[in-house]
């Protein structure tokens, strides 16, 4: 099988490559996804069997709310000519990888069932962001109905590893554990945290939806599905249970309320994914965290 994982070079893609070890993976350097020219060329030459769709301009919260119009426009065209190009060359297989941020703002009952992805817009801080990705599964949908592809999408929640990003456009756990590495380099005993700590949110491995996408490879699974561990914690019980799993339990936490929560939560049901992936387990943050730490300490 002839398969193709577009944002190889991401914290999602270095897991996809321990499950799916002989697929084609792609950074934006040997494929600029808004190029459509690039990206027709790309999809002619090598008759894809599967498309494993992970690219994405994705960010932290004040990166995205200083730059929308980016956030919008660039996932819109990656999306836009990769799904075309798929369908075009014949693709058999794509999975789309969406994001908890396409779920609305608010709703009346949570965890938010997968049926509830139009029930109202994306929060304001990543409304872009997230708008550009819903627009994916629009896109997959509208092919399946005219065309008659089963093409996919996968909606994990927030996801951290090894891999991700360390740098100043960092993720929540990237930049909780650098800042737990900095404390402690610097014999500090406070740890700033940016928000009230009260906002909720599923932190998951990033290996654990590597392995959800191949198991629905391997099991033939086309349908779309919330992925998320289903501890659904406060920025303030994660940055506990990081100082303990550091074992830095004696540094104090300090919120600065001033700065943006983001969404207060967004927490997604997984009993459709459990349904279909009863063995599917995710690693507990605990030991997750102090990987992370093992790595950048
Ligand atoms: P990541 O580490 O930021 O990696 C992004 C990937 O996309 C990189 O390989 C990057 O290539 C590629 N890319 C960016 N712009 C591109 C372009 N114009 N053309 C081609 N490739 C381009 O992202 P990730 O954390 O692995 O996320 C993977 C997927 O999961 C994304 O779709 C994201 O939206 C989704 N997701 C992520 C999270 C999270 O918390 N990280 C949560 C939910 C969903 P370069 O290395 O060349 O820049």
């Amino acid at each position: 099988m002839n398969i193709l994982v577009t944002g190889g070079s991401g914290m999602v893609g270095k897991s996809l490559k321990k499950y799916l070890p002989n697929a084609m993976y792609l950074s934006s350097q040997e494929c600029d996804l808004t190029n459509e020219k690039e990206v027709k060329s790309l999809m002619v030459k090598n008759e894809f069997d599967v498309v494993i769709h992970l690219a994405a301009k994705c960010g932290g919260i004040i990166d995205n709310m200083n730059n929308p119009e980016s956030y919008f426009t660039e996932n819109i065209q990656m999306n836009t000519n990769i799904v075309k190009w798929s369908r075009l060359t014949g693709v058999k297989r794509f999975i789309g990888i969406l994001s908890t941020c396409i779920y609305p703002d608010k709703v009346d009952t949570y965890p938010m069932t997968e049926e509830m992805l139009h029930s109202g817009p994306p929060t304001p801080t990543n409304f872009s962001y997230g708008y550009a990705k819903r627009c994916l599964a629009v896109h997959i949908e509208a092919c399946n109905k005219q065309y008659g592809t089963q093409y996919q999408y996968l909606t994990p929640c927030n996801l951290y590893g090894e891999n991700d990003k360390f740098g100043e456009n960092s993720h929540f756990i990237a930049a909780l554990v650098k800042k737990i590495v900095k404390v402690e380099k610097e014999g500090g005993d406070t740890l700033n945290l940016f928000g009230s700590g009260k906002a909720l949110r599923q932190f998951m491995h990033s290996d654990d939806l590597a392995w959800v996408i191949k198991e629905c490879l391997d099991k033939q699974i086309y349908e779309n599905l919330n992925v998320a561990t289903e501890d659904n914690l406060t920025i303030k019980d994660m940055a506990q249970i990081a100082l303990e799993s550091c074992n830095l339990k004696n540094i104090k936490i300090v919120f600065d309320s001033t700065k943006p929560d983001g969404q207060h939560r967004k927490d997604v049901s997984i009993d459709k994914l459990k349904g279909l992936l009863p063995e599917f387990k995710t690693l507990p943050l605990s030991k997750g965290i102090k990987k992370v730490y093992d790595k950048i300490s």
